[in-house]
């Protein structure tokens, strides 16, 4: 099922995102984590792709057990940063034999080692250009791309940072998943400047749980996410109590999403990784509202 059918609901919906092993050692545990997920039934799972590549098989295997196990329809991500083109069009088959029908088109981020080697060659410098590749190639994908309501890190203004947007709606992407945010206000400007600048796909929010101290640090790093007051005072308070922490970062969570659905947005993408439990709590906080 494309996912762009998904989007035109009217009740709340909640999609998870998971990540594939490294190695072939942790493939079983890992997909019997997604298949605990899966079987919530959730809108849609989508599952991560390492940027070097190795773990390009893994996604489509755990995509493909998914959906055809459980019948939850599935969203293969798909990085393109300093690959060759033949790399890419491999890629592109695998995931047609696979039968993999959405896919979320990404640059990958760019490590130091990446930013300091010569960058002359390459084929990809933007997400724009897989999102390109994927078209041409004539499979018919429903193609994803990201958002940062808070501005890509590497954009001088959110000004630049919405035309590029808007270069990857128009080469084809049909719908944008935001980086994880935990003021909700951040997305409803967001929303609000993207809509003027003339992007009209489905925003699909993403939300990450954050459940334990660690874990905050690690996000903000990643994101570069603003994190409100009443976010600061929680992991303040219950930080070192890893089940409380666990609880409050979970109804902060809930919350956000919540707000988000009292706002309008019908399908939540969650940032629960490879953990059912977190999914099923958040899912269950939500029974009365979810469609
Ligand atoms: P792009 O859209 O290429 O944007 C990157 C930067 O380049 C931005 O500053 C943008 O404004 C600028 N830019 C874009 N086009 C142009 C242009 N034509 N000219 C000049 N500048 C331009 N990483 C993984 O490795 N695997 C994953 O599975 C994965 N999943 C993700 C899912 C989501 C929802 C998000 C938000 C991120 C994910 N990432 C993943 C991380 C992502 O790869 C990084 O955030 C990366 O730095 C940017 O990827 P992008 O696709 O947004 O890049």
């Amino acid at each position: 099922m494309k996912l762009t059918e998904l989007f035109q609901q009217k009740k709340l919906f909640l999609s998870f995102e998971v990540f594939p092993p490294k190695t072939s050692t942790a493939f079983e545990n890992v997909k019997a984590a997604t298949e605990e997920i899966a079987k919530l039934k959730p809108s849609f799972m989508s599952v991560t792709y390492g940027a070097g590549g190795g773990t390009s098989q893994y996604t489509l295997d755990i995509a493909k057990n998914i959906k055809e196990t459980y019948g939850v329809p599935t969203l293969a991500h798909l990085t393109c940063v300093s690959s060759t083109r033949e790399t890419v069009q491999e890629r592109i088959r695998m995931m047609r034999e696979a039968g993999i029908e959405n896919v979320m088109a990404l640059r990958g981020d760019l490590t130091p080692e990446l930013e300091n080697s010569d960058r002359s060659g390459w084929v990809y410098r933007h997400a724009v250009d897989l999102i390109r590749e994927l078209k041409e190639s004539g499979a018919d994908f429903c193609i994803g791309g990201a958002c940062y309501p808070e501005i890509h890190p590497e954009s001088r203004d959110q000004r630049e940072d919405i035309q590029h947007l808007k270069e990857k709606v128009d080469a084809g992407c049909e719908f944008l998943t935001t980086q994880m945010f935990f003021d909700n206000n951040l997305l409803y400007n967001f929303l609000y400047k993207i809509r003027e600048a003339g992007i009209t796909v489905p925003i699909i929010p993403g939300i990450m749980p954050i459940t334990n101290a660690k874990q905050v640090e690690k996000a903000i790093k990643l994101s570069g996410s603003f994190m409100p007051q009443r976010f600061k005072s929680l992991v303040d308070k219950f930080g070192e109590s890893p089940a409380a922490m666990k609880q409050a970062g979970i109804a902060y969570a809930t919350d956000q999403i919540i707000d988000l659905y009292a706002n309008g947005i019908t399908n939540v993408h969650v940032y629960s990784m490879n953990n059912p439990d977190v999914a099923q709590k958040i899912q269950s906080n939500l029974s009365d509202i979810l469609g």
